[in-house]
């Protein structure tokens, strides 16, 4: 579903991803972890095509991010282009990002109707839908400001489903909540898994990574360190490096 192939990206002489190479299976779910500022949320911004890359390639269902080939000629797609590849890519991150002007149901309906051009009532009905899946069913009238960051965040996931991709990412969905209410949003991830998308998460919940995950990502500087079972690279770390992370955050 996803290939990343030698990805390298710079931001002026910062070359912050190094040379990633990563392949993640359809239905499979892949977490990553790794300190502050070794290039996770740049690499999901990546696959999403937020960033552009300054070296190797980055292909998601088959599909050349921010570019398209014809012939032995490649084209840099244009802005609408990106968009529109970008929309079976949803994006969950640490800040909701709700539209606070709209109700919870027209957050949820907003992209549908704005890109997909969904009627209003099928929109509507698919959003309903969503928010049950949630269990947010009764709070389709409501504004973002009256829920509780963990139902804020529920209605951000919906909200990204209702595009129906073929790719989740997840950075850091659950770093900025208290921690009563991480629960809520881990459980909905889970059931998320279980349906089978495929998903690539970022997190510190390493019991989510343990029990959900098919593979675990330790990043660091830049580049992929180690990948495994996340039992295996939670318990028996093979790197150096990963066993020195693990000790400060385990
Ligand atoms: P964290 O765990 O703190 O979220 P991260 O692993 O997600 O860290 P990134 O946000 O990908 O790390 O950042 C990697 C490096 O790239 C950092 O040094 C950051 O300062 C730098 N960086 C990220 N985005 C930009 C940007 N738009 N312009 C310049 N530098 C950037
Ligand atoms: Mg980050």
């Amino acid at each position: 579903m996803v290939i990343a192939d030698r990805v390298v990206k710079s931001f002026g002489s910062h070359t912050v991803l190094k040379d990633i190479s990563l392949t993640v299976n359809r239905g499979e779910v892949v977490c990553v972890i790794g300190p502050s500022g070794s290039g996770k949320s740049t690499f999901l911004r990546c696959i999403n095509h937020l960033e552009k890359l300054d070296g190797g390639r980055l292909t998601v269902d088959g599909e050349l991010i921010g570019y398209r080939q014809r012939g032995d000629k490649i084209y840099e797609l244009k802005p609408k282009e990106a968009a529109a590849q970008r929309k079976d890519i949803g994006m969950v991150f640490q800040r909701f990002n709700l539209f606070p002007h709209l109700t919870v149901l027209e957050n949820i309906m907003e992209a549908p109707l704005q890109v997909k051009r969904q009627s209003r009532a099928a929109a509507s009905a698919r959003a309903l839908e969503l928010l049950a899946r949630v269990g947010l069913a009764e709070k389709a009238k409501a504004y973002p400001a009256s829920l509780s960051g963990g139902q804020q965040q529920r209605v951000a996931i919906a909200r990204a489903l209702a595009m129906d991709p073929k790719l989740m990412l997840f950075d850091e969905p659950t770093s900025a909540l208290d921690p009563e209410l991480v629960g809520e949003v881990l459980d909905v991830m889970k059931q998320l898994a279980r349906d089978g998308m495929t998903m690539i998460v970022v997190t510190h919940e390493m019991g989510f990574a343990r029990e959900v995950a098919d593979s675990l990502v330790f990043m660091d500087g830049g580049v992929v360190v180690e990948r495994g079972e996340p039992r295996e690279v939670l318990t028996n770390p093979q790197q150096d490096r990963t066993k020195a992370f693990l000790s400060k955050v385990l």
